[in-house]
């Protein structure tokens, strides 16, 4: 059953109070509830609060349904004055990262500076198919649009549109482009990342006037700032939609295999949606009638990844290879077989649709995300 439909029959069903889980915090769930759906004889009532915490249903534990950030859920007994109510529903998932935990999300707000820290094109790739790996949509954001003249931010332009990217330029310090990105933002949840430095606070401090408030609260509780704050939180937009705020990050480590690589670039799966290369398992290095090949920008980039991504490959290799001949040592002389080592290309490609959604390298630094 659809997550609409499953909803639509909740909403006429007993329990109509529905919501989206904003934070987890112990074994509470902070969830804000819809206003426009409600049931305005039930619930609107001005003196009711629109945020509840909540506990989940016995009933969901035991059948092994969790509560992401994120989740519609269905709210059973509300108790208004205390502000409490508790979880009886989790309807199905649009999507799911893993990590950072966040169900539904629509999209990836990836944010980059165009100085001040320089923009290094090979570092946003990595950003790039790290977010691309997803499989959610990328909303590519350049922030500091002030510190560029025009000619340099109009090449900036046309580079990441050649890469398949539609770029919104902005600057917070300088009030530019922000509407654009607060189109680009309403109505979905969307999940910022990026380095540290390049404006991400600033951006949350724009959307959400009153953030400021919240972040002193948490940072006088725990005697520590935001960017220390261990748990995932959705803040809501004023003009609609959910913005995840996220811990700092490293550069992110590529952990896909060969093969997985050229679904991350936009430009190859251009290319190959008209033509196709002479080999179905084309890794497009130096196949004949290799049709990717060529002198596109991040083509070079391309190279060097898979030359990286094969190593990583290498290693799970080794890995699982150590692992097999303990295996064999533990059955003891003369039963072991030896078993011909896969060759790289013959990997099966991971389909995108199946495979883990993760950013888990993009936060690492956060080991309790
Ligand atoms: P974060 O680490 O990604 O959260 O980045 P911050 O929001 O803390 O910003 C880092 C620095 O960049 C701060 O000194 C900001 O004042 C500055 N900054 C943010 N946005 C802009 C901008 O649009 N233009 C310029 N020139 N500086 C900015
Ligand atoms: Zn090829």
């Amino acid at each position: 059953m659809s997550s609409a439909i499953a909803e639509q029959n909740a909403r006429e069903s007993t329990s109509p109070l529905l919501g989206t889980v904003l934070a987890v915090q112990a074994n509470f769930y902070r969830v804000r509830l819809d206003t426009q759906e409600t049931n305005q004889t039930k619930c609107l009532d001005v003196d009711k609060p629109l945020e509840l915490l909540c506990t989940r249903r016995m009933r969901l534990k035991k059948i092994g349904v969790g509560v992401m950030v994120g989740d519609r859920v269905a709210i059973e007994e509300p108790d208004w004055a205390g502000g409490r109510g508790a979880i009886a529903e989790v309807f199905p998932r649009e999507t799911e990262l893993d990590r950072p935990p966040i169900a539904n999300a629509n999209q990836i707000l990836l944010v980059f500076a165009l100085a001040d820290p320089p923009l290094d094109p090979y570092q946003l790739t990595r950003f790039l198919i790290k977010a691309e790996s997803t499989d959610l949509d990328i909303c590519l954001c350049l922030n500091k649009s002030d510190l560029v003249t025009g000619a340099e931010l109009s090449e900036w332009r046309s580079r990441f549109t050649s890469w398949g990217y539609q770029p919104v330029f902005i600057s917070v310090l300088g009030s530019i482009g922000l509407e654009e990105l607060r189109e680009r933002l309403n109505n979905k949840i969307s999940v910022l990342a990026g380095l540290s430095g390049v404006g991400k606070s600033s951006i949350i401090n724009y959307f959400i006037p009153n953030v400021n408030l919240r972040v002193a609260e948490v940072s006088g509780k725990l005697s520590r700032g935001r960017h220390t704050t261990r748990h995932v939180e959705l803040f809501e937009l004023p003009s609609g939609g959910l913005l995840a705020d996220t811990p700092g990050f490293n550069q992110p480590d590529l952990d896909c295999v060969g093969e997985e690589l050229a679904l991350y670039f936009p430009e190859i799966q251009q290319r190959l949606e008209t033509l196709r290369c002479q080999f179905s398992d084309c890794l497009h290095r130096d196949e004949p009638n290799c049709i990717v090949r060529g002198d596109w920008e991040r083509y070079e980039y391309y190279l060097d990844l898979l030359e990286e991504a094969i190593s990583y490959q290498e290693q799970l290799h080794e890995q699982s290879d150590a692992d097999a001949s303990m295996k064999l040592k533990s059955k003891g002389k003369g039963q072991s077989k030896y078993e011909p080592r896969l060759e790289a290309k013959r990997y099966r490609r991971t389909s995108r649709k199946t495979q883990h959604q993760d950013l888990q390298e993009l936060y690492k630094e956060d080991p309790d995300l």
